[in-house]
């Protein structure tokens, strides 16, 4: 045997070893008075999927089993390995921030709670306090419309919830900033309505809620309104993001009560139980199941329901919107770049390549030559379709143009993830249409046939698109199915079968 084929043989045996380590164990299965393989199948190992498992676990109840399709636990809480050999960093591809954390003795942030039991590397960053300006003509101070930016959105947030007191209807958040006198039309007002919008929600102000945005934003960073406080913590932790909640998970969950590389294909359930089908053939049944996959997987039929879920319930799944957000990572033999932990380029295209973030700076990663940078929504969509080689030489154009006077040499390392087309998430995280009213909202999370149950970011009224949003939505719903086992039964989330219009729409025949 040449040398080729010895290593391609050590290769596939140390994949076949792999495979057999991590592959799905068989579940312990322990039938339940009703007949059933087990007494919860919990779909999807996220930060809601442990935490509801947890939840479960601390009521007493064992019998319950996780199935997720990738190798680990963790979810969109996802690491990754960057950096020419010998050069390497521990990067996040997907949640990086604890937004929002804990200002004296007030609410705490739960992800940021876990975090610190964890001892967790991170680091404070702030775009207010640390910010290079930019546009394709180099480098160019226009700070003084970044923070007017900033301050029109706050307005926005506070006429919101004006219009919430007096029970106005939604407009979308483009309407909202118009409203507060905030009409964006140069590139370098356009970049910083940017960075203080899209970069959170991952869509457009266009495509958002006015109101619900800015729920979203009080509701985590405003300490007058319930939030926890307006400070981000990036993680650092070379053991990635994730450890947090794995080491969580690692504190209460069995072998027996996990199963990794299990891609769910699709879900019968009727009102006495479900039965969840993989792609490799295999069935389990259970009394109750809970369903933690993302709102994008759920609009795209990656899983079929049979019977077809009703009308009320995928009007929900349909109205609530997916973003797509994309961190587009690069390393480079040295630093050329700011010195600040950020940047914003101000392109004449609204949402091109516009904020950047240097990781070669004290608190990050020094000497590591990373810097990266992040598009969303439909731009995220529109790089997806294109090569790696392609996106790169946009990249670079933008850095050039940022650097007219510096010979820029071509990266040594370059990664992004595709979220959008990725069969297990179909996006990022959710974000809240102007369009949809609380009602559907309300339909997201709710219950069919009393035993199928849905949570998630997406299903969270307050924190949707966040960590802790998960969080919470496992947390309640694991307490909640905990009680309706132990009550031998429960009416489950209510829906609402029709949302009708406040007003009839008055159109004259
Ligand atoms: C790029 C990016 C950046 C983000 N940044 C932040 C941030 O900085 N701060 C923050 O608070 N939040 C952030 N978020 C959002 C945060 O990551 C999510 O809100 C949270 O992780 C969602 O957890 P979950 O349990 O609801 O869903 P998930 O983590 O998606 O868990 C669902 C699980 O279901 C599995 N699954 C899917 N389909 C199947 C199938 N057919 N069979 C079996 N398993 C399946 C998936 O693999 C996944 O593990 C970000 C997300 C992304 C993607």
């Amino acid at each position: 045997m040449d040398g080729f084929a010895i290593s391609r043989v050590v290769q596939l045996l140390s994949i076949l070893l792999a495979c057999v380590d991590i592959g799905h164990s068989a579940p312990l299965l322990r039938r339940t008075p009703t007949g059933h393989d087990v007494q919860v199948l919990i779909l999807g190992g996220g930060v809601s999927g442990i935490i509801a498992a947890r939840s479960l676990h601390q009521k007493g109840i064992q019998n319950f089993l996780i199935v997720e399709a990738r190798e680990e636990l963790g979810g969109r809480m996802r690491s990754f390995t960057f950096g020419a050999p010998g050069r390497q960093v521990t990067l996040e591809i997907g949640c990086n921030w604890i937004q929002g954390t804990q200002l004296d003795d007030g609410p705490i942030n739960p992800i940021f709670d876990l975090a610190r039991k964890h001892n967790l590397s991170a680091t404070p960053t702030d775009g207010h306090e640390s910010m290079t300006t930019f546009d394709d003509g180099g480098s160019v101070d226009y700070l003084d419309i970044f923070y007017k930016a900033g301050d029109a959105y706050i307005n926005g947030t506070i006429a919101a919830g004006a219009r919430v007191n007096k029970t106005l209807v939604d407009t979308t958040a483009r309407t909202g900033s118009s409203l507060v006198g905030w009409k964006p039309m140069t590139p370098h007002e356009m970049a910083s309505e940017y960075y203080h919008f899209d970069w959170e929600y991952a869509q457009t102000p266009e495509q958002s809620s006015w109101i619900a945005s800015s729920w979203g934003n009080n509701y985590t960073y405003e300490v007058t309104q319930g939030g926890f406080s307006d400070s981000n913590l990036m993680s650092i932790d070379q053991r990635g993001f994730k450890h947090i909640i794995q080491a969580e998970a690692a504190e209460f969950l069995t072998d027996e009560q996990v199963m990794l590389n299990a891609t769910v294909k699709s879900i019968k359930y009727s009102k006495i139980g479900a039965s969840v089908t993989l792609v490799d053939g295999t069935t389990m049944t259970a009394d109750y199941v809970i369903s933690t996959f993302s709102l994008g997987v759920l609009q795209q039929d990656d899983v079929v329901f049979e019977p077809a879920l009703p009308e009320w319930k995928v009007e929900a799944i349909q109205s609530m919107t997916m973003g797509t957000y994309t961190k587009i990572f690069l390393q480079f033999p040295e630093k050329f770049w700011f010195d600040t932990q950020f940047a914003l380029y101000a392109d004449k295209e609204r949402g091109r390549y516009p904020i950047w973030q240097g990781m070669d700076l004290e608190g990050f990663f020094p000497g590591s030559g990373v810097i990266f940078v992040t598009v969303t929504g439909d731009y995220s969509e529109r790089i997806e379709a294109l090569e790696d080689d392609q996106v790169q030489d946009e990249v670079m154009g933008v850095l050039r143009s940022m650097y007219p006077n510096v010979t820029i040499p071509d990266p040594v390392a370059f990664h992004f993830n595709r979220w959008h087309t990725d069969p297990l998430y179909r996006g990022s995280y959710s974000n809240w249409p102007p369009s949809l009213f609380v009602d559907h909202h309300t339909n997201l999370r709710a219950t069919v046939e009393e035993r199928l149950w849905f949570t998630g970011e997406a299903t969270s009224q307050k924190y949707f698109g966040f960590l802790h949003g998960a969080y919470y939505e496992g947390e309640a719903t694991g307490d909640t199915v905990a009680k309706c086992i132990q009550d031998q039964g429960c009416a489950g989330r209510p829906h609402v079968e029709e949302i009708k219009n406040a007003r009839p729409y008055g159109l004259k025949p």
